[in-house]
């Protein structure tokens, strides 16, 4: 268990420069190469800790890694995120990729600190959920409840494993400090080696008598509910932190978080433009020409609207403030109406006759020559004006 330091194989400092390390290993392996040592197996095992030493300090993100925790930070028991229990890195990762609803790292705040602390056992990981919001819930926030499946806090226990404090004892091979120290003399001077003790993880103790229903974890699977207040106006990838409700820590550990990535369902009736939402309402010809008043849907139940004779297919009417309340009172949206009029495929012989008695009357011309000399699709765009 007890591995040499990397820094003292190479017999460098602590605080060595890139090259200085690069002289010291080429030293090192010139001097053991198995070429130059046939036959020799104390000095192939030299030349393998050298190269080892040599690969970890060369990469300046293993290095810190190795110098922040050890052994443990660069070997096979570093699985990432609260695999090993000792690590921040990573955590930004998942964020990175979605765009964050409070901005500038609110999400954070605090965080800071509450990464910092030092807690006893190893802190649980985060976890990720998708909630899928129909454009309603997003429209004026909600409040969701989620079943989650995780690791949970040991009532029985409290987290930390065992029934009493009386059921620990403290570690015979740290004494209770929860680190070992290597001191050694080399020919660059003393060498202080700190590693969490490999006994008892760090914690300084060790439990007699297990807690029966988590087993000493501290922690169990199972499953919670959790709530989450959505704000309105999210949209798609935007997520939420809940802080300190992911996986519980094991044995009295930091829980993680829990990130809620928002998804939008699709509508029935509207299509989303921002905080804007847009409805299709298709007319009858006589009800496009004589106007008519229609009930149409709206994020909040049917609502009344007024339609002026002769509108024009594509024209856009809006409903004021009937859209979605935006992010951090960014403004409430419109909703538009798209005026659509459906043209009949079939008719009787008796409609035929009407249509027909129109053709050529005056006011059925189709023309781009109307009052105002603008044409259609110049009139579309007024809306927007
Ligand atoms: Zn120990
Ligand atoms: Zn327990």
């Amino acid at each position: 268990m007890s591995k040499r330091d990397y820094y003292e194989i190479l017999g460098v400092n602590k605080d060595a420069s890139d090259s200085e390390i690069k002289k010291a290993y080429r030293k090192r392996a010139m001097k053991f190469h198995p070429d130059r040592n046939t036959d020799d197996p104390e000095a192939e095992r030299k030349f393998k800790e050298a190269s080892e030493a040599y690969e970890v300090l060369s990469d300046d993100q293993k290095r810190q890694r190795y110098d922040q925790f050890g052994h443990q930070g660069v070997n096979g028991g570093f699985r990432g995120r609260g695999g090993a229990g000792f690590e921040d890195i990573g955590f930004e990762d998942i964020f990175s990729r979605f765009s964050d609803i409070f901005g500038g790292g609110d999400p954070f705040g605090g965080g800071g600190q509450s990464r910092g602390r030092r807690s006893p056992g190893q802190p649980g990981s985060d976890m990720k959920l998708r909630i899928e919001l129909n454009l309603e819930e997003i429209a004026f926030g909600t409040e969701k409840k989620l079943k989650v499946k995780k690791q949970i806090k040991c009532e029985e226990c409290n987290g930390i494993g065992a029934a009493t404090e009386e059921d620990f004892e403290t570690c015979s091979t740290c004494n209770g400090m929860g680190q070992v120290r290597q001191v050694r003399k080399t020919m660059l001077g003393q060498m202080v080696n700190v590693q969490p003790c490999p006994d008892c993880q760090g914690e300084g103790r060790i439990i007699k008598k297990k807690c029966s229903k988590c087993h000493g974890e501290g922690r169990y699977r199972g499953e919670e509910m959790v709530q989450v207040r959505i704000p309105s106006g999210v949209s798609e990838g935007n997520y939420i932190t809940l802080r300190d409700q992911g996986n519980a820590g094991k044995r009295g550990g930091n829980p993680g978080d829990l990130v809620v990535l928002i998804e939008e369902k699709e509508h029935e009736h509207f299509e989303r433009d921002g905080n804007d939402i847009y409805y299709d309402l298709v007319l009858s010809v006589p009800d496009a020409i004589l106007g008519t008043e229609v009930k149409v849907p709206t994020l909040k139940g049917k609502a009344k609207i007024k339609i002026e004779p002769g509108v024009q297919p594509g024209k856009l009417l809006r409903m004021k403030e009937k859209g979605i309340h935006g992010l951090k009172r960014s403004g409430i949206g419109d909703q538009y109406v798209r005026i659509n009029v459906y043209i009949p495929k079939n008719l009787s012989g008796e409609e035929r006759e009407h249509i027909e008695a129109l053709k050529g009357n005056d006011h059925f011309e189709a023309s781009n020559k109307e009052d105002d000399g603008k044409g259609f699709f110049s009139k579309i765009k007024d809306v927007f004006a």
